[in-house]
C-alpha cells in the first residue's frame, strides 16, 4: 500500500501490520513521537530559559512520562489528583496545580503535592494564600487579559464575555488589598487552544497593556497552555520573541504548560469494522470504538480525526459514515472515503489520539475502554492496561 506522509501517520506507515494484530479496540502510545516532540520543547527552553511544564489534563499515560521527563521542568495540574500524580510520577519536576476553586477538605492535601498553587479569584487568594505562602509555596494568581483570539471554538475560549476563568483587570482593581498582592510570586493566564505564536503576541501585548504595572513586582509569568509548538509550522522564533520580551520587561520566569504538544501525533486509535450498512444511499461503517466513549472531543469539541489511508468524504471511490456500536444517533466520528469498500474486519487507525483521550474516555451504554498499547522507541509493542466488566462495573455501586 502507497505510504500515507500526513504528520499523524509518518511513524505508522510499514508498521500497520504489527499494530494491527492488536486486539481492538485499543490507543497505541508512540514513544519515540513523545521523545521527538520532547526534543522540540526542550529546544525552546534551551535557547529561552523559559520553563515548559507537561499539562496533564490532556495526556496523563505516566508509564511514559520518563521518556518526556528529560525535557520538561515539570508537571501542570488541574487539581488535587493531577497534582499527586505529577508529583508521584514526575517527581524529578516542579509540581503546579491551577484549579477553578480549591475545597477545604483538600487544601491540606494538596500542600504535600504542588509547590506553584494558582487562584483563580481574588477571594480564593484571600481564602488559601496565606497557608500556601507559610507551607513554602510559589502563589500565583489567574489573570483574564479579555483578549480572545479563537473563533472555533466558543467552549474553550476563557476570554469570552462573563467567564469564570481568571481574574479581569476591573475584579482585579477592586477586591486586590497591597495584602493580596503580597502574597503573589506569579501571574498566569491561559487563553489560547492549538493556536500559534501569533495569538500569543497578541495575549502577550494586552496582558502587557493591563497587567504591565503588576508584572514589575512579579518572580513569574505563566502563559498557559494552548501552544501548538510541536506542529509542522507553528512559528517557534515568535514564541522565542514572546518570552524574551516577557523576560526583558519584567524579569520573570515564563512558564508554559502545553497539554496537547508534549503528546502531539503521538499514538493512534485502532478500531475494526464491525458491521457495514447501507441506508438511502449513504453507507454506514460500525466500528468496535465510539465518538463519545472513546474520543469524547470528536462530539464535544468538534473535530473531525484524520484517519489512515483515508480522503474526505467524495475524495476516494468509497466513502463511509463511520460510527459506533452505542445506541446515540450522534455517535459518529465523521464520512471518510477509501480507495475499495471497507468490510467487516477492516483494522482502522484514527491518528493524533494519545491527547484528551485515554484520560477523558468513558463507558456509557457499557462500553468497554480501549486497551493501552505502546509502541516502543525500539519497535516494541507493549499492552499496558486492558480493561473488563469490573472496570465498567466498580464505578456504579456497592
Ligand atoms: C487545558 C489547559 C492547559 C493545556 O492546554 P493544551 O491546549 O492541551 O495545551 C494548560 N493550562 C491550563 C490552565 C489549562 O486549562
Amino acid at each position: 500500500m502507497a505510504t500515507d506522509n500526513r504528520p499523524p501517520f509518518a511513524r505508522l506507515n510499514g508498521r500497520e501490520a504489527l499494530l494491527g494484530a492488536l486486539p481492538t479496540p485499543c490507543y497505541v502510545l508512540d514513544a519515540a513521537k513523545l521523545r521527538q516532540n520532547g526534543e522540540i520543547l526542550r529546544g525552546v527552553a534551551d535557547r529561552t530559559g523559559a520553563k515548559i511544564l507537561l499539562a496533564q489534563k490532556a495526556f496523563s499515560n505516566y508509564d511514559l512520562y520518563p521518556v518526556l521527563a528529560p525535557y520538561l521542568a515539570g508537571t501542570e495540574a488541574s487539581g488535587l489528583y493531577e497534582a499527586r500524580l505529577g508529583k508521584e510520577e514526575m517527581p524529578q519536576g516542579e509540581t503546579h496545580v491551577f484549579c477553578a476553586a480549591y475545597r477545604d477538605d483538600e487544601f491540606e492535601e494538596l500542600l504535600r503535592y504542588a509547590d506553584h498553587i494558582v487562584f483563580n479569584s481574588p477571594h480564593q487568594l484571600e481564602k488559601f494564600g496565606k497557608r500556601a505562602k507559610e507551607a513554602g509555596k510559589s502563589v500565583g494568581l489567574r489573570i483574564n487579559p479579555e483578549c480572545s483570539t479563537q473563533e472555533g471554538h466558543a467552549i474553550y475560549d476563557p476570554c469570552a464575555p462573563g467567564g469564570r476563568l481568571g481574574t479581569t483587570r476591573a475584579q482585579f482593581d477592586a477586591r486586590m488589598t497591597p495584602e493580596l498582592i503580597a502574597l503573589l510570586d506569579g501571574l498566569h493566564f491561559h487563553t489560547l487552544c492549538e493556536q500559534d505564536s501569533d495569538d500569543l503576541e497578541t495575549t502577550l501585548n494586552t496582558v502587557a497593556e493591563r497587567f504591565g504595572d503588576i508584572l514589575k513586582g512579579m518572580r513569574w509569568l505563566n502563559f498557559g497552555g494552548g501552544h501548538h509548538i510541536t506542529r509542522p509550522g507553528y512559528d517557534i522564533p515568535r514564541l522565542e520573541r514572546c518570552i524574551r520580551f516577557a523576560q526583558e520587561q519584567w524579569g520573570v520566569t515564563v512558564y508554559l504548560e502545553p497539554g496537547e504538544a508534549c503528546a502531539l501525533n503521538a499514538g493512534w486509535l485502532a478500531t475494526r469494522v464491525l458491521d457495514v450498512t447501507e441506508n438511502g444511499g449513504t453507507a454506514n461503517a460500525i466500528l468496535d470504538m465510539s465518538a463519545a466513549c472513546h474520543t469524547p472531543d470528536v462530539i464535544e469539541m468538534p473535530y473531525r480525526p484524520p484517519l489512515f489511508h483515508a480522503g474526505e468524504a467524495g475524495e476516494k471511490a468509497h466513502t463511509f459514515r463511520l460510527g459506533g456500536p452505542t445506541c446515540l444517533s450522534g455517535d459518529i466520528i465523521g464520512d471518510y472515503s477509501f480507495d475499495a469498500p471497507l468490510n467487516e474486519g477492516d483494522t482502522l487507525f484514527f491518528g493524533d489520539m494519545a491527547i484528551y483521550t485515554t484520560c477523558k474516555n468513558n463507558t456509557f451504554n457499557g462500553m468497554p475502554l480501549p486497551a493501552i498499547c505502546v509502541l516502543g522507541e525500539d519497535d516494541t509493542v507493549e499492552t499496558i492496561r486492558t480493561f473488563g466488566y469490573a472496570d465498567f462495573k466498580q464505578r456504579l455501586g456497592k
